[in-house]
């Protein structure tokens, strides 16, 4: 039986884990981590499950009073990176869907979880189909490396680009040498047209209601292009990513950041 801790269980995604977390019969919910509702049970707190078990403010004291092996980390940028500096110094592993770290952070809680031999995962899209998008899209690159990611989000998204973009654009970057895009003399009328450029490739963060998660990889070439997309329609997508991520960051003992890289 694997022990879990959600911090976020009032968010969007956080309501999905929690469900999925409750239905599966080798898991156990023992706590939540949130903004509110300190010493209450879930089932007496506002926008929560109505399960019995605790809610905590602190993490720290959620993990010296609850028996722990996981953290699922899906709250916001920079609460996420706190959140996991914590597990690791109880010696919970993180398994985070929040977005929004930079290559610094990732490099500084890499060492720490190589240092500690703990396990712990970034996942920035748990949806097995954005996977094999990026896979996908690392495959062409090596034979179409002009390319441009548009990611289409809800409104209510605090970071862009997405860190699908991201992580796909680092994918790319692996298999393709660094390269300007359009023509060398371009100019931008407006300020921000030609999108976010890494290494040439351009990334554009589109931000509507109505959108859960979407993504499109252009490749252009002469005479053709090949489009690579995948669609998140709701946040379902996500859980068998998280509820993979929960058992295979228990045979770990260094950080993984991408769910492509423990699915085969
Ligand atoms: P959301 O609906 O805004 O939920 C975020 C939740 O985190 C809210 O309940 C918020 O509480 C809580 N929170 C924020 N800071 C906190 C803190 N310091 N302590 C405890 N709880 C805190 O967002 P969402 O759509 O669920 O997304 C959550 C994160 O997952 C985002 O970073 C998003 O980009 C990412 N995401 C990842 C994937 C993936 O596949 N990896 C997919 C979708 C989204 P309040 O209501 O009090 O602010």
């Amino acid at each position: 039986m694997i022990k879990i801790a959600i911090a976020g269980p009032r968010g969007k995604m956080g309501q999905e884990a929690v469900k999925m977390v409750h239905a599966e019969e080798s898991f156990e919910l023992v706590a939540v981590i949130d903004r509110k509702f300190n010493g209450m049970l879930m089932s007496e707190a506002e926008g929560m499950e109505p399960l019995d078990i605790p809610v905590y403010t602190d993490m720290e004291e959620c993990f010296q009073k609850e028996e722990c092996d996981v953290l699922i980390d899906l709250t916001a940028p920079e609460t996420g990176k706190k959140h996991m500096l914590t597990a690791f110094e109880y010696g919970v592993r993180p398994v985070v869907g929040t977005t929004g770290f930079t290559d610094e952070d990732i490099e500084e809680l890499s060492q720490i979880a190589e240092n500690k031999q703990l396990g712990a995962i970034i996942a920035p899209n748990f949806a097995i189909g954005a996977i094999l998008m990026m896979k996908f899209s690392q495959i062409a690159a090596k034979y179409m490396p002009d390319v441009e990611i548009i990611e289409q989000h809800h409104d209510r998204k605090l970071d862009a680009p997405s860190g699908t973009a991201a992580k796909t654009a680092r994918l790319i970057s692996e298999v393709r040498e660094a390269k300007q895009q359009g023509h060398p003399e371009e100019t931008e009328q407006l300020e921000g047209s030609r999108g976010a450029d890494f290494e040439g490739m351009r990334i554009h963060s589109v931000r509507l209601p109505g959108l859960v998660a979407h993504q499109e990889v252009i490749f252009g070439g002469e005479g053709q292009s090949l489009k690579v997309r995948h669609d998140s329609y709701n946040r379902t997508s996500f859980m068998p990513g998280v509820k993979l991520a929960c058992e295979e960051v228990m045979k770990l003992d260094i950080l993984v950041y991408g769910l492509e890289q423990i699915i085969e």
